[in-house]
């Protein structure tokens, strides 16, 4: 098959005016002029009209499980009681109730264009309910032992046992030991290793909020107290360590990881980053406004070499699941930064963070078509700006080579 459109957006060169792109058992076999493929190959040929073609765009990090709690909690002044009214309204959440609002984040994140989401699960029993997802998945599994019900080994293998014979679903396994506070190092460093062995990525919570900054650094505050009453043991709190800087000591951090947030850094954080190891980093614009958190250092962390992509968070803290709407909300609060930049966050950065740069991301022979189009009349210099701005519901979107219609 060959996709023509009036503009291919490869994320790989320059936009391609009047292109197209040969498609073949799910993977980009052809990109070019309209005229150079069609010369080229033979095979049916759709033209898509007045529109920019592009790669599906890929959260890199969300939380599938809260769909259902879209609205339900209002702006919070603190994290910690967030975190009391999220627990308070999970309660009521039946494993029928999870599998739905997984279903319906589904259905939510196709409609603005993703084809490749990565997604906290906090009850991998699920997964074995469930059938394969429709999109392109990787599901993080998530670890918290502040009131263990397992003892740390049997939690980890209680994980990997339900990622077994699910090696053909499109996507992929990882796993989630929540945040620092939330997972004792020991737990921590047996994740790292047990994902280390079996190839797995891993995704962390970190430096998220102001309230997790007074615990660890101040030993005190409402994160630290919540915490406390719980029975975490705050030993690692109070002693002037920042969040940063007390995962750090936990030596786990490195390529394989997704580190989710990192709003609240001080100066000597940012010296530590320069010489501490290399993980991704996912910032979530919209989420963080939502907690009224810091401002997210964009410029800083990227001059210093990071890897950035945006990811939405759950709808606990957000209002859908769009990441245009988080390259618009990113975009306002860094009028500086190139929109090709911007777009990177959503395509090619996330692509890198899941190890699938090779893969995902970009319009590349070989790479998997995952295919967007946006009905964008007359682009001349701004199509990528175009694209940003965009706020519809996706119309076309091709996953695996597979057409996917709107729901
Ligand atoms: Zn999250």
């Amino acid at each position: 098959m060959i996709y023509r459109a009036r503009t291919v957006l490869t994320l790989d060169g320059a936009p391609i005016e009047n292109g197209a792109v040969g498609v073949e058992a799910g993977r980009v076999v052809d990109v070019g002029r309209d005229e150079e493929v069609r010369a080229r190959r033979s095979g049916p040929v759709t033209d898509l009209g007045e529109v920019v073609l592009l790669p599906g765009l890929i959260n890199a990090h969300c939380h599938l499980d809260f769909t259902a709690l879209h609205g339900r909690i209002p702006p919070q002044h603190s994290f910690a009681d967030w975190i009391l009214q999220i627990n308070g309204l999970r309660r009521d959440l039946s494993d029928e109730d999870y599998l739905a609002s997984i279903a319906a984040g589904f259905v939510e994140a196709r409609r603005w264009g993703t084809t490749t989401i990565a997604t906290v699960e906090s009850m991998p029993a699920l997964l074995d309910r469930m059938p394969a997802p429709p999109l392109r998945t990787w599901w993080f599994a998530e670890l918290i032992d502040v009131r263990p019900r397992l003892p740390a080994a049997e939690m980890l293998d209680d994980a990997f046992a339900r990622f077994r014979g699910k090696e053909m679903w499109p996507g992929g396994f990882g796993l989630s030991p929540h945040a620092p506070y939330t997972v004792s190092p020991g737990l921590m460093r047996l994740a790292r290793e047990a994902a280390e062995r079996n190839g797995n990525l891993l995704m962390v919570h970190l430096a998220e909020s102001a309230e997790e900054m007074e615990m660890f650094r101040d030993g005190r505050g409402r994160l630290f107290e919540l915490l406390q009453s719980l029975g975490r043991s705050m030993a690692d709190c109070g002693q002037g360590k920042t969040p940063l800087a007390v995962m750090l000591e936990r030596e786990v951090l490195d390529e394989r990881w997704t580190v989710v947030h990192l709003n609240e850094l001080t100066e000597e954080d940012f010296t530590r980053l320069e010489r501490g190891p290399r993980f991704h980093i996912a910032h979530c614009p919209r989420s963080s406004r939502y907690f009224r958190h810091s401002p997210f250092a964009l410029r800083r962390l990227a001059g210093l070499g990071f890897n950035i992509a945006l990811g939405t968070d759950s709808l606990a803290s957000n209002s859908s699941l769009s990441l245009f709407s988080e390259m618009q909300t990113l975009r306002d609060a860094h009028p500086e930064i190139a929109p090709e930049r911007i777009l990177e966050m959503a395509t090619i950065n996330p692509a890198r963070a899941l190890h699938q740069a090779d893969s995902l991301g970009k319009i590349r022979v070989g790479f998997q078509a995952d295919l967007i189009a946006l009905p964008i009349e007359n682009p001349r210099g701004d199509v990528v700006e175009k694209v940003i701005a965009w706020e519809k519901p996706v119309p076309w979107v091709l996953l695996a080579g597979a057409p996917f219609p709107l729901g």
